[in-house]
């Protein structure tokens, strides 16, 4: 068996431009602000990469770059003056922020109805609740990416590997909604092979160079594999090792041109979505 190749960008850009129509379509701009503080030389390429991509559907789109220094105090300042502008829709803190700053004040400084990153408290309750509210990006991507290669969720044994705030604990809970029989692991999980052997759908978050090996993998099992992770050499590699999962697995995401691309179209659609709740309601 040769894995079929689940192809992200291609399912991206298909994304964005069913967005892009929807954009045009409509008789205001949705506004986005992405707030960079400090000059972390990653985030200057995250941040760069989402304002394009929303500049690219047409969105109002501007990053906000406030000083290395910048107090707690000051950011929160802003972020409240964003909550207020009827213009934005949807903002975004990226991290990580500078030491000064704690992440969860800034990112529960966010208005829940344009907090597109689906971080704040209250949308992640929601999300563990069943309800509908704005969800991460990257899981958001995923669950497209399975989608549209037709994988069958109701019912299936999924497992997550990794259980952090950003990636793992939301795809467990948007698994979990599908109707997976959903299994999280983590770095304390006993036999992590046996857990995703178990598997037919297996989404691995860890960060760590293709830690998942090919015999760690069911015949036919579905990959999706969202770590990135440069090595020493300067290769991009996920958290699964490719070559050999490839004669295993029935379908698996590459690294990079796999999760990576939806992870900023999934931003677009939340930033649509937020759009057009809070635009709609009084
Ligand atoms: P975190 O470091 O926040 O979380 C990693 C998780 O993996 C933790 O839950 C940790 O367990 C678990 N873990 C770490 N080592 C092991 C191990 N040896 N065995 C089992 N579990 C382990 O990372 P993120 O969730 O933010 O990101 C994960 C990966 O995804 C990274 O490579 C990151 O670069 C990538 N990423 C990609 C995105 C994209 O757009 N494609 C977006 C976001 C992230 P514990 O909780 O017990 O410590």
């Amino acid at each position: 068996m040769t894995a079929r190749i689940l192809d992200g960008k291609a399912i991206a850009a298909r994304l964005r431009a069913r967005l892009a129509e929807r954009v045009a379509a409509l008789p205001f701009r949705p506004g986005l602000r992405v707030m960079r503080v400090g000059d972390d030389p990653a985030s200057g390429v995250y941040v760069r990469n989402k304002d394009r991509a929303a500049q690219e559907v047409g969105f109002d789109s501007a990053t906000l770059h406030l000083p290395a220094d910048t107090t707690e105090a000051a950011l929160l300042a802003v972020i409240a003056a964003l909550n207020a502008d009827p213009a934005v829709d949807g903002i975004l803190v990226q991290l990580p922020l500078p030491p000064q700053i704690r992440p969860e004040a800034a990112i529960a400084a966010v208005d829940p109805a344009k907090d597109v990153d689906g971080f704040h408290p209250l949308n992640a309750g929601r999300l563990a609740a069943g309800q509908p509210g704005l969800v991460p990006c990257t899981p958001r991507g995923v669950m497209h990416i399975l989608a549209e290669a037709g994988v069958t969720l109701r019912g299936a044994r999924a497992v997550v590997l990794g259980r952090s705030q950003i990636v793992g604990r939301p795809m467990a809970q948007l698994l979990l909604s599908a109707d997976c029989t959903v299994t999280v692991a983590h770095s304390r999980t006993r036999d992590i092979a046996a857990e995703c052997r178990r598997a037919d759908v297996l989404v691995a978050a860890v960060g760590r160079p293709e830690m998942v090996r090919g015999d760690w993998i069911a015949p036919g099992a579905v990959v999706v594999d969202v770590g990135i992770n440069r090595l020493a050499d300067g290769r991009l590699v996920g958290d699964v090792a490719f070559a050999e999962a490839v004669p295993v697995a029935g379908a698996i995401t590459p690294v990079p041109g796999g999760v990576g691309p939806m992870t900023i179209a999934c931003l677009i659609e939340n930033t649509l979505e937020a759009a057009l709740l809070r635009r709609a309601s009084p």
